[in-house]
């Protein structure tokens, strides 16, 4: 532990403006590398990232992480080693409390795995602070969500899916094996949101079911024993993108025998089913929460912070928030609109990425003492995957707001280059080079789907 970080403000021997960042996700940690590299290296400010884990990954992979086809191993970026290689200090910690007189962080003791303390409670004074904790699933209050629907939202949750969808996929295989005359019970896996996660999540474990039973499950007939639903309660699948391409992907989906409901209410979710608001009950081995998120509760709790209604922090146009100007937000957990509306912008990778570049731009022009303008984000188009059926992209075009669609293999690549985009903010071009053709080498050399 860098023990001077803790040290109060007045005892602190450097005068340079302290910035810290809390969450060291999509866009935390693309901030303090950025800041890091520019006013952290020249003396002009001193940057600390905080976050709850030591290490990052990337959350668009999860449902990747989920059905097997990437190790998350390969793709987690240690925190210590970015910090050092790109000038910034990282202190792990879970944000508790800010003192906003005293312009002081309250971070939570870190336990190890059987709940040892490693780091007590520790007080980390701030100049600035960036709140970047992202979201949480929202389970809307249905009943029995939260204690039996998985959430995808880091990659412990992902490895927990990971293994239960294996253990079903090989008891069914089992009992395909002792009695192939028999019909098998289908496993049933529910995935509840239809919206971007959901369909990628669904249209992953399709082809990881089918790969299993290449690789290891012989006797598993995927499209008969392993029934994968996804359910929607608005009228149609992807209700926040354009119609044509969901009536695309829902065809899709139809092809990878994956079963859509739509217009669907989940009203309450037991161990081994749920239940809909029109009083059906669906069996479930594995159901998955994938419809929709909040800011973090624990936002509410932290410096007495206006929030909206989905627990996200109320922002300016230049991500401050309204009540201190050294209070920062961006990402998933902020509320900000970019079009004079009150329009709030979504949740997603893209929008916390432009946020992080416009954020590290506008801290260099204060320190410099120069004005600054608000964040206008620019649309670049939405892609969703399908794994191995493809991708999706969508596109709005001029202010009438036509979408151009496209798919096949150029919305495939594009989805590629997102992550690519991310790694190169990261690790600069060299490095991401380096990175891609490992990557390409392990996927050449290996299965492309974990198999134990
Ligand atoms: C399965 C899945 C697929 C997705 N696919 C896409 C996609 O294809 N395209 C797209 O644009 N978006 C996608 N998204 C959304 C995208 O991942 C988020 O919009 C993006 O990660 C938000 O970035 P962020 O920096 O705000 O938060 P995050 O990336 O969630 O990072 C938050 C960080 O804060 C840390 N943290 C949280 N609370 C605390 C605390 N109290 N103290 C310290 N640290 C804390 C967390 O550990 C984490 O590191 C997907 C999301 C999921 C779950």
């Amino acid at each position: 532990m860098n023990n001077a970080l803790f040290t109060p403000v007045a005892d602190r021997a450097t005068c340079v403006p302290r910035i810290v960042i809390v969450g060291g996700g999509a866009g935390g940690l693309q901030l303090a590398t950025r800041l890091g590299s520019t006013v952290g290296r020249k003396g002009l400010a001193e940057v600390v990232l905080v976050d709850r884990y030591p290490t990052h990954f990337w959350k668009p992979l999860l449902h990747e992480a989920a059905s097997g086809h990437r190790d998350p191993a390969s793709d987690t970026i240690e925190y210590a080693a970015q910090a050092r290689q790109y000038g910034f200090h990282f202190v792990q910690g879970e944000l508790q409390q800010v003192d906003r007189i005293q312009r002081l962080a309250t971070l939570g003791a870190v336990l190890d795995a059987d709940g040892v303390e490693i780091l007590p409670q520790r007080v980390l004074p701030y100049d600035d602070l960036v709140l970047a904790v992202g979201s949480v699933t929202n389970f809307f209050g249905v009943p029995g969500a939260s204690q039996f629907a998985l959430p995808l939202e880091n990659v412990e949750q992902a490895e927990d899916f990971r293994r239960k969808f294996l253990a079903a996929c090989a008891k069914a295989n089992h009992l395909a094996e002792q009695r192939p005359e028999q019909p098998v019970q289908p496993i049933c896996i529910n995935v509840i949101g239809a919206g971007a996660t959901g369909v990628e999540l669904a249209a992953a474990l399709r082809h990881a079911s089918n790969q299993l039973a290449a690789y290891r499950f012989k006797s598993l007939l995927p499209d008969r024993d392993v029934r994968i639903r996804l359910i929607e309660g608005s009228a149609r699948i992807l209700p926040a993108l354009d119609e044509r391409l969901a009536t695309r992907a829902h065809a899709q989906l139809g092809q990878l025998h994956i079963e859509v409901l739509t217009g669907v209410r989940i009203a309450q979710v037991a161990h081994d089913s749920i239940a809909t608001a029109t009083g059906d009950r669906l069996a479930s081995d594995i159901t998955i929460w994938a419809a929709g998120v909040a800011g973090p509760a624990a936002l509410r709790e932290i410096g007495n912070l206006r929030l909206n209604a989905s627990n996200q922090v109320i922002v300016t146009e230049t991500l401050q928030t309204p009540d201190d100007p050294h209070i920062f937000a961006f990402g998933d957990c902020a509320a900000c609109s970019s079009d004079g509306t009150s329009r709030v912008l979504p949740p997603r990778a893209q929008v916390a990425h432009q946020q992080a570049v416009y954020l590290s731009a506008s801290f260099a022009r204060r320190l410099a003492g120069k004005t600054i303008a608000g964040f206008t984000f620019h649309d670049a188009g939405t892609v969703v995957s399908l794994g191995h059926a493809g991708a999706l992209f969508q596109r709005q075009l001029g202010v009438h707001r036509r979408s151009l669609i496209v798919d096949g293999l150029a919305a495939s690549g594009l989805y590629k280059v997102l992550y690519r985009k991310h790694l190169l903010g990261l690790h600069g071009t060299k490095r991401t080079l380096l990175r891609s053709i490992g990557d390409w080498l392990r996927g050449w050399n290996e299965p492309s789907i974990k198999l134990h």
